[in-house]
């Protein structure tokens, strides 16, 4: 069997990027740097994969990245940020900041990368259709079908869908710059702490804040049921790692559905779509080298020399 290549991944969070040299995501070695201005970052991150690379060369990149960024390679702008109100961060490209390496590369968001990562190795094991959500500082999922990320003409944005508020709430506390009534304006952690000048993890598990935050997460999940029948819906990120909140949300699930879905109206059936991902904060990172794998898989296959 041949040796395990060494390759680079990045995980380009909104707060921080981790950098990571090595054959598996276990056994890399990698670091943490704050997400600031690019040039700055970048320059950290540079530094970081120049010494490793002459250590010995990496042989591919993979990058999951904050969104929304131009995922599809057939795009002249595959790798960049699209808009941001992350200040400096529009029409950034990691592909341009990377080509240095002159190495084949894969470019998806974060929770792309998560949802590979989870549909392989952690809680999506098994699973045909995999959606991995992130609620965090802002609300994203990512979904894997047959072990393959999947995209249409972009990657999904479903932290903008539009939804019923909740009967105690109305449309000014929705945080979000574009909409009136979204998913990620309701339901991320800056809303939260505006609405209740305390993240979930600070108030008790009887504050109205878990009642409040399981009806969008339920009507969230209800959604994503109806519209992809997923085997698994993994929710991650800083928010849903409130102690006891993933319950909640499976019984806002259930009420959404309201019985419709003969097949899963049990509390079993929720909770065995609905979980906590396999891979806790790993997730990411992994998927990145899943990513990097494959951008050399595909290179090799797309060589005239492949299979002679
Ligand atoms: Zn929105």
């Amino acid at each position: 069997m041949p040796a395990q290549p060494r390759l680079a991944a990045i995980e380009a969070g909104g707060t921080k990027l981790i950098v990571s040299v090595g054959q598996d995501w276990q056994t890399a070695e990698q670091v943490t740097i704050p997400t600031t201005t690019p040039s700055k970052t970048l320059k950290a991150v540079i530094r970081f994969l120049q010494a490793q690379y002459q250590k010995a060369p990496f042989a591919a990149i993979g990058v999951g990245s904050f969104g929304p960024i131009a995922v599809n390679k057939t795009e002249p702008r595959f790798g960049e940020i699209l808009a941001t109100p992350k200040p400096g961060w529009e029409g950034f490209s990691f592909v341009n900041a990377l080509a240095q390496f002159n190495r084949p590369i894969d470019i998806e968001t974060d929770v792309n990368a998560a949802a590979l990562a989870e549909a392989h190795f952690g809680a999506g094991q098994h699973c045909d259709r995999v959606v991995y959500v992130t609620v965090g500082t802002g609300i994203g999922a990512g979904l894997v079908i047959d072990r393959k990320i999947s995209n249409g003409f972009m990657h999904p944005e479903f932290g903008h869908i539009p939804v019923p508020h909740h009967v105690d709430d109305s449309s000014e506390n929705c945080i979000c710059p574009f909409h009136n009534n979204c998913l990620e304006g309701f339901a991320s952690g800056p809303s939260i702490a505006q609405r209740w000048g305390a993240t979930l993890d600070e108030l008790s598990i009887t504050h109205d804040a878990y009642e409040r935050e399981a009806y969008y997460l339920g009507i969230m999940s209800a959604n994503l049921i109806l519209s992809l029948m997923p085997h698994r819906i993994l929710i991650g990120g800083g928010v849903a790692q409130a102690e006891g909140l993933i319950d909640r949300v499976r019984q806002q699930t259930r009420k959404q559905l309201n019985g419709y879905l003969q097949l899963i109206n049990s509390d079993a059936a929720i909770a065995t779509i609905i979980q906590r991902p396999g891979l806790g904060n790993n997730a990411g990172i992994a998927g990145a080298y899943l990513m990097a794998h494959n951008a050399l898989k595909s290179t090799f296959s797309q060589s005239p020399l492949a299979g002679a």
